[in-house]
């Protein structure tokens, strides 16, 4: 570059956005990788994101391959789609929802998005007046922040409680809240905890949310992909107590993130969300911005109707033996405790008791070591706002996940402080 350019061009990257895109999961997770160790011969064992499609035997049903042929084939979808979506695919997603309520859904309640990271980024910016603040939850999902604060929508952290099952601290909620307080963020089955929340916990969520006047935003993408005890129950059930924003996509249950269909779902049967100007708002932001694929779209109904059962408790049975595997393995490494194990999703969240350790200062040190001494790749806890806790994420191979846990394990007792 020629000297004195830079002063002569008078524009800028917008650094708000460098700044809000830096608290992103990915940028800690490329931090980490960055240090494998090229020498080792070994592979690398990620346990950082919630992918699996890699693993052969995590591939998604074949009725829904079938179904993307299908729609292309059928040169349905060749137009540009309506900025909501494709009715048939919004009518689909309003009955495979409504199965789960004491109401039904209508098309008009639905709108397709790019996976449910599009649905986020839509509720966020129609939320986003200037002056007001949503409630998120902690540990949660890096992207609602930094969508927020990319947005200039004030956030503010409640927590979820680990002696507690990761319940939400309502308490904390109701101390957090003010009048500017729009909303806030439930994530369920949770990522990273890997918790299921009870229909009684649920429920107490919504009549806090409703004693603040506040509308709750259920983050269900991991919806249905359940283990444990408790069953999944949506949040929208509680719609008739306050004003429910549900968030989905097909990218966690049918392991298919890369297809981007997802959808925002207003769980209102009282209407409030119209009164409120919300989904006019709603409609407006989707009016300028990218949709899905028409393709996809068009494929959704196929997809929902024809995916076997087969299929669904096939990937259950798997994450279950997956999160077994990594639950016990984990409960004999002395620097690492697991508070619950997981119930549903696809990762869990574990404390990591530094102080155990001979020269490992904190939980990013932890998984820069790891990668270069072990090539596993795990999410340091402060990237979801928990220092000192780690994230692991047991979606993936058994025997892959085994040898990645093997590896923690041998890491850690080589770094484990002498008697
Ligand atoms: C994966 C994930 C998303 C994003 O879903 P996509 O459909 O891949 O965009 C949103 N929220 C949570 C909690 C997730 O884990």
């Amino acid at each position: 570059m020629e000297n004195g350019a830079a002063e002569r061009w008078g524009f800028r990257g917008n650094q708000v956005l460098d700044k809000a895109a830096s608290i992103t999961v990915r940028g800690v997770l490329r931090k980490v990788i960055s240090n494998l160790n090229p020498q080792d011969r070994r592979p690398v064992i990620t346990l950082g994101q919630g992918d699996p499609s890699a693993f052969s035997c995590f591939r998604t049903a074949p009725e829904a391959e079938e179904a993307i042929v299908d729609a292309v084939r059928s040169r349905e979808f060749d137009s540009y789609p309506p900025d909501v979506g494709v009715l048939p695919a919004r009518r689909a997603i309003a009955e495979y929802l409504s199965t789960d309520l004491p109401y039904k859904l209508s098309p008009d309640d639905v709108y397709l998005t790019v996976g449910c990271g599009q649905a986020i980024e839509l509720i966020i910016k129609v939320l986003a007046r200037p002056g007001a603040n949503i409630l998120l939850p902690r540990p949660g999902y890096a992207f609602y922040e930094a969508l927020a604060a990319a947005n200039h929508l004030e956030f503010r952290r409640f927590d979820l409680l680990p002696e507690k099952v990761w319940e939400v601290d309502l308490e904390g909620v109701k101390a957090l809240a003010d009048e500017n307080t729009v909303a806030m963020v439930i994530i369920n089955p949770g990522n990273p905890c890997g918790n299921v929340f009870t229909h009684q916990h649920l429920k107490k969520v919504a009549e806090t949310a409703r004693m603040l006047g506040i509308l709750v935003i259920a983050d269900e993408v991991y919806g249905h992909l359940v283990f444990g005890s408790n069953p999944f129950v949506p949040m929208g059930v509680f719609g008739s107590i306050t004003p429910v924003i549900t968030l989905g996509s097909i990218s966690k249950r049918w392991i298919v993130p890369g297809w981007r269909l997802g959808w925002l779902v207003t769980n209102d049967p009282n209407g409030i969300l119209c009164k409120s100007g919300i989904v006019e708002t709603i409609v407006s932001y989707l009016n300028i911005c990218a949709d899905p694929t028409s393709f996809i779209q068009g494929a959704v109904p196929q997809i929902i109707e024809k995916t076997t059962d087969d299929f669904f408790s096939r990937i259950i049975s798997l994450l279950g033996k997956t999160a077994d595997i990594c639950f016990d393995g984990l409960a004999d490494i002395p620097c690492i405790t697991c508070p619950h194990k997981p119930e549903g999703a696809m990762s869990v969240m574990v404390k990591l008791n530094v102080s155990l350790l001979e020269d490992i200062d904190d939980d990013m040190d932890f998984c820069m070591k790891l990668s270069k001494e072990e090539s596993v790749i795990i999410l340091a806890g402060f990237a979801v706002g928990m220092k000192n806790w780690l994230r692991i994420t047991f979606a993936t191979e058994p025997p892959f996940l085994e040898d990645g846990i093997g590896r923690i394990k041998a890491f850690c007792q080589r770094h484990a402080k002498k008697q």
